[in-house]
C-alpha cells in the first residue's frame, strides 16, 4: 500500500506548489463530491525509490464559521485518509491566526504531524524556523518548495518516520507469483460499481462482508472463472447499502488510487446516462499514466434512447480518443446485458499487458519498420536505430537503441509506436517506449 500524505495549511502558504513537486501524474483527481466547498487533490509521485500519494487538502483561511466546521469540509477526510500530515506555515508571513487554529486542530488529532516552514529561500533557514516552535507541533522543518530546496529530504524523513522502508525484491516478486488477473473495479460514486462487481462475481456467490476495516482499504476477492484465477479488487464493497448517503462516503479517492497502482487491468465504469463527465477524464488519466490494462464499462445502458445511445457514442469518441487503446463496452450492470463480454477483454488485455517478446524478435520487428520508413538525417548523419529489447511489463515497455535518440522527432517516434502496438497485436494496454543512445 502506498503511504498517503495530506498537505494542510492556509492558502498562499504553497502546498499547490509543494503538491505540483511531489506529483508526477499528468492530472490530479479532484473530488467534487456534494458537501465539499473546495477542492482537494489528489496525485501519486515517486522520489527516489519511494511512491507515495499527495492530498492538497486545499486552503483553510480561518475565515469560516469556525475553524471545525473548514476543517470538517475540507480538510477532515483527508487528514482521516493520510498517514501523516504536512502541516505548512510562510516563512516570510510568520505566524498568522489561522495558523495557531489550525495547529489547534491537529494537535487534537491522533495523526503523524510535521510542521513544515515553506519559503525559505534568501533567509536564514533557522532564523526562519525558530518562530514557528511557538506552534506547538515539534520541531519545524524547512523547505523552499519553489527551489526544490530541503523537499527530498521531507520526504524522506516523513516517510521514515512512519517506518516506511525502501522497497525491496520481495514486493515484486509476490505480485510477480501471483497467477491471478487482478482486476479493480473503479469510477464515482453510484455509477453502478457494487452492482457490477455483484454481476461480475455471479450473483449466487455474493459475499457479505461485514469488515469493519477503514474507508480507505479495498476488498480483495479472489474467484475462478473459466478455470482463470482472478481477483476483484473491489472499491465500492459488495456490502448491501442502506442510503445513498453512505455511497457518498464510501467512496474515497484514495482507495480508488491504492487499487488503480495494485491491479494488472482496471475496469473503470462511467455512468452513460450521466455522459463523460470532468473526473472520469481525470480517473483516466490517472489509470493510463500509471500504465495499468483498461477496459471502459459504459453503464446503464438500458432503457436509453436510441437518440440518446448516438449522443454518448459521439461523445465517448470524441472525448476518450486518448484512451482509444482500450475495449468500450456498453452495459448494463442492473441486468447484466454485455456483463459477461467483459471478460474477452480483461483476458485480452492482461495477455498483452504481460506479453514476453525476445530481443531478436523486436529487432527484427524494429529493421522491418525502419526499413519501410528510414529516421531522418540530422548533422549529416542518419539517425541509426540498431536493435530493441523489452524493459518491462503491465505496461510492456520497448527499449530502441541507437545513436542520436535524443533527435528523433516526435511524430517518427509516434510512427514506431504506432507500428509496434499494430505488428505486436497490442490492445488494452497503453505501451512504452524509450529511446537510448550508446550500448
Ligand atoms: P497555496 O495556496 O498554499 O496552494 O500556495 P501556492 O502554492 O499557490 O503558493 C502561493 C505563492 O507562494 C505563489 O506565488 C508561489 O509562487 C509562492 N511560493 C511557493 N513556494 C515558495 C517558495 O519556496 N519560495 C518563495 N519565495 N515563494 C514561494
Ligand atoms: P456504486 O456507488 O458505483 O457502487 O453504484 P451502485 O452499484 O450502488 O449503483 C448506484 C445506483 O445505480 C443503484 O440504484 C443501482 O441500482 C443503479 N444501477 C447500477 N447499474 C445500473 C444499470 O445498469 N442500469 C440502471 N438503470 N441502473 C443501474
Amino acid at each position: 500500500m502506498l503511504p498517503v500524505i495530506a498537505l494542510v495549511g492556509r492558502p498562499n502558504v504553497g502546498k499547490s506548489t509543494l503538491f505540483n513537486r511531489l506529483t508526477r501524474s499528468r492530472d490530479a483527481l479532484v473530488a467534487d463530491l456534494p458537501g465539499l466547498t473546495r477542492d482537494r487533490k489528489y496525485g501519486e509521485g515517486k522520489l527516489g525509490e519511494r511512491d507515495y500519494i499527495v492530498i492538497d487538502t486545499g486552503g483553510i483561511s480561518g475565515d469560516e464559521a469556525g475553524i471545525d466546521k473548514a476543517m470538517a469540509e475540507q480538510s477532515l477526510l483527508a487528514i482521516d485518509e493520510a498517514d501523516v500530515v504536512l502541516f505548512l506555515v510562510d516563512a516570510r508571513a510568520g505566524i498568522n491566526p489561522a495558523d495557531e487554529m489550525i495547529a489547534d486542530h491537529l494537535r487534537r488529532q491522533q495523526k503523524t504531524c510535521h510542521l513544515v516552514v515553506n519559503k525559505v529561500d534568501g533567509l536564514d533557514p533557522d532564523v526562519a524556523r525558530s518562530d514557528f516552535f511557538a506552534l506547538g507541533i515539534g520541531e519545524p522543518l524547512t523547505i523552499a518548495a519553489a527551489h526544490g530546496r530541503g523537499v527530498t529530504a521531507l520526504i524522506d524523513y516523513a516517510l521514515d518516520e512512519l517506518g516506511i522502508a525502501v522497497p525491496d525484491e520481495q514486493d515484486a516478486e509476490e505480485k510477480e507469483y501471483d497467477q491471478s488477473v487482478r482486476i479493480a473495479v473503479v469510477g464515482r460514486p453510484n455509477v453502478g460499481k457494487s452492482t457490477l462487481v455483484n454481476r461480475m462475481l455471479g450473483e449466487d456467490r455474493v459475499v457479505v462482508y461485514d469488515q469493519a476495516g477503514t474507508t480507505r482499504d479495498s476488498i480483495y476477492i479472489p474467484y475462478e472463472r473459466e478455470g482463470q484465477p482472478y481477483t476483484l479488487i473491489d472499491t465500492a464493497g459488495v456490502r448491501r447499502r442502506k442510503h445513498i448517503r453512505e455511497a457518498v462516503e464510501k467512496f474515497s479517492i484514495v482507495k480508488t488510487l491504492q487499487a488503480i497502482k495494485d491491479a494488472n487491468v482496471v475496469v473503470a465504469v462511467i455512468d452513460a446516462r450521466e455522459g463523460v463527465t470532468e473526473q472520469d477524464l481525470h480517473m483516466l488519466g490517472f489509470v493510463i499514466d500509471s500504465g495499468r490494462a483498461l477496459v471502459v464499462a459504459l453503464n446503464k445502458w438500458d432503457g436509453m434512447t436510441q437518440e440518446q445511445k448516438e449522443s454518448v457514442k459521439t461523445q465517448v469518441e470524441r472525448r476518450l480518443a486518448f484512451a482509444a487503446f482500450a475495449r468500450f463496452h456498453f452495459i448494463s450492470a442492473l441486468h447484466g446485458s454485455g456483463v459477461g463480454d467483459l471478460y474477452g477483454s480483461i483476458n485480452e488485455a492482461y495477455r498483452c499487458a504481460m506479453a514476453k517478446w525476445s530481443t531478436n524478435q523486436l529487432t527484427r520487428l524494429l529493421e522491418d519498420v525502419v526499413a519501410d520508413h528510414q529516421p531522418p538525417t540530422v548533422n549529416n548523419r542518419r539517425i541509426k536505430l540498431r536493435y530493441a529489447h523489452q524493459g518491462g511489463s503491465n505496461p510492456p515497455i520497448i527499449v530502441v537503441h541507437g545513436n542520436q535518440t535524443d533527435a528523433l522527432p516526435g511524430a517518427y517516434k509516434r510512427y514506431l509506436e504506432n507500428r509496434f502496438t499494430k505488428l505486436l497485436k497490442v490492445k488494452g494496454t497503453p505501451m512504452r517506449f524509450e529511446f537510448r543512445t550508446g550500448d
